[in-house]
């Protein structure tokens, strides 16, 4: 079995067809005039955005509009104007315009692949695969149009260029195997967008599979089997089935309003890290973000995010999401979460201690910047503030009050905001529970954080594998309270989300529908699974549910009884 990196799911089985790597080497050569050069090199760019336009444009009308982003992406990287200033400078110094596009790309390719981070890293393969194009059209390669590939073919190339993928569809290929590429270059891009199962940066794939070989692609998990004897050729063609079947069923839950099965509306939103994640959100058809956990731009920086920075993250999801609510949650460090560069003190019991809005409070700059961060990018859609690990009544009104500090201080600098924004705050804790009608007074909404609210109830570190066994929101005390905490906003008069794993869970969702949960925030790979399982449960019986649960007394009880339930009305795919 040969290893890379699953950029496209489903399983794909068929026949080999090994496309040489093309030949992209050159003698550089001496040049005859630098006006000619640049003009090879001006007319070489202008290909390539001309091509990857078409291509992008393609995607967007025809598959996916998060994926020609990616493509667009490309267009700016080729047009850096660093990047070619430098490759010009070669050439005025009487280099060829193939040296000095592949020398320059080069450092470029070591410069992002030598930095510890994945984000950085995936640049290294999107200039590859621009260094590649402008490669081959400035050297004439002709390159391959895959249109007439038999039925049933598994591609195997170094890379995909972009004109041989001109002709790529779903009908004849099925599967795509490179020996290079990351998950942003353009072969992983037209898979996904094509949805052709696809493992991209697999070692010597070219010299290990043969024109014809049989060969299996599990874009899920990255594997490649060559010639696989019969016992793997039923389980894979079994697994593929499956798949195919899964992915028609979720289909019909894209675009489609979220409701039960008695035609009550509910709202399905997703959770996400980065403006780059809410056009995945948006792909899935998600009707808004119900989290946006802010801390990952503290994290993957060496120092504070600036309020410019952070504006740009938040502006730009709005703008994703223009009317539909998105929710943005203030820095939630501590426990887990660490950041370096804050120098926060150990402490004996982190989950416990100085974390979220308790941290916040305390370092008023760190938190005053966000404030102004989100509400001068409020102006650009529906965002809503939420606060994380709130536990008294006392914390809320500090809130309140920095977030008046932070309007004063953007009006003094002429900053516009939205003056009515919307806080709510997350009831993960116990005490926050057993005062959500306290608590429900002072804000605009309720999101329920089943992953902390279990840990916190149940007593049980949510990372220690010891204690694992005690960690589950089916547990009766926590069912108890999530009724409680919907039940007490809804006396409030206010919305109650769940943002938790526990909202996507087939088995949890019965109750919550049960219980009159309003909002929904899953991971956006859960997305179209959630829409379905709510879809499969009428109110009534969800609530003849709820009563016989609530009844019992043990976790296992509930669980066994629950996965009956589910099964009998086919909301588990
Ligand atoms: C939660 O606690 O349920 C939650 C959504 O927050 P996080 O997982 O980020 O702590
Ligand atoms: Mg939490």
């Amino acid at each position: 079995m040969l290893k890379g990196i699953g950029v496209s799911e489903g399983i794909g089985i068929g026949k080999a067809l090994v496309i040489e790597s093309h030949d992209i080497k050159f003698d550089s050569y001496a040049i005859r005039s630098i006006n000619e050069e640049l003009e090879r090199y001006h007319k070489a760019v202008e290909k390539f955005i001309m091509r990857t336009k078409e291509m992008a444009n393609n995607i967007a009308t025809n598959a996916s509009e998060k994926e020609a982003e990616i493509l667009f992406g490309h267009i700016i990287m080729v047009k850096d104007p660093y990047m070619q200033g430098e490759i010009e400078s070669l050439i005025k110094s009487g280099q060829c315009v193939e040296y000095a596009v592949s020398k320059i790309c080069d450092s470029f390719i070591s410069m992002f692949s030598s930095v510890d981070d994945e984000l950085t890293n995936q640049r290294a393969t999107d200039v590859l695969d621009i260094k590649n194009s402008l490669l081959a059209i400035l050297l004439n390669i002709e390159e391959i149009n895959l249109k007439d590939a038999p039925p049933e073919t598994v591609v195997v190339a170094d890379v995909l260029t972009p004109s041989m993928t001109s002709g790529i569809n779903s009908e004849n290929i099925v599967g795509i195997i490179t020996e290079n590429g990351g998950a942003t270059s353009h072969s992983s891009i037209i898979a996904r967008a094509l949805g052709i199962p696809a493992v991209l940066s697999v070692d010597n794939a070219l010299q290990n599979i043969k024109n014809g070989d049989t060969v299996i692609v599990d874009g899920n998990k990255g594997d490649v089997i060559i010639s696989p004897n019969k016992a793997a050729f039923a389980e894979y063609s079994k697994k593929q089935l499956q798949y195919i079947k899964q992915r028609n069923e979720l289909k019909k839950y894209k675009n489609a309003p979220t409701v039960t099965a008695d035609g009550d509306k509910k709202l399905l939103f997703c959770n996400i890290a980065s403006s780059d994640d809410a056009l995945k959100a948006k792909e899935c058809t998600a009707e808004g973000i119900g989290l946006f956990r802010t801390e990952l731009m503290f994290l993957e920086k060496d120092r504070l995010p600036t309020e410019d920075e952070q504006y740009t993250e938040y502006k730009r999801t709005a703008l994703t999401f223009r009317h539909k609510p998105v929710k943005i949650r203030t820095l939630d460090i501590g426990g887990d979460k660490i950041i370096p560069y804050l120098n926060i003190e150990k402490e004996e019991n982190p989950y416990l201690g100085n974390r979220a809005i308790r941290y916040c409070l305390k370092q008023e700059d760190i938190f005053l910047t966000q404030l102004r961060a989100i509400l001068r990018a409020s102006i650009y859609g529906k965002i809503k503030l939420m606060i994380p690990l709130v536990t008294c009544i006392e914390e809320v009104k500090a809130v309140k009050k920095a977030i008046e500090t932070a309007k004063e201080q953007l009006k003094e600098n002429g900053k516009c905001f939205e003056e009515n924004i919307e806080v709510g705050i997350m009831i993960e804790t116990p005490s926050a529970m057993m005062i959500a009608d306290i608590l429900a007074e002072e804000v605009d909404f309720f999101s329920i954080g089943t992953n902390d609210l279990t840990q916190y109830i149940m007593a049980v570190d949510r990372g220690n594998d010891d204690v694992s066994y005690l960690y589950s929101a089916f547990h009766p005390s926590v069912i108890r309270a999530i009724k409680h905490i919907i039940e007490s906003g809804h006396k409030a008069g206010i919305p109650v989300e769940m943002c938790g794993e526990a909202a996507s869970d087939p088995l949890m969702i019965p109750l919550l529908i049960a219980f009159g949960l309003d909002e929904f925030s899953v991971s956006a790979a859960v997305t179209l699974k959630t829409r379905r399982a709510i879809s499969k449960w009428s109110k009534a019986h969800a609530k003849k549910v709820a009563e016989n649960v609530l009844k019992m007394k043990s976790e296992k009880e509930i669980v066994n009884y629950l996965k009956q339930e589910a099964e009998s009305c086919g909301s588990i795919l």
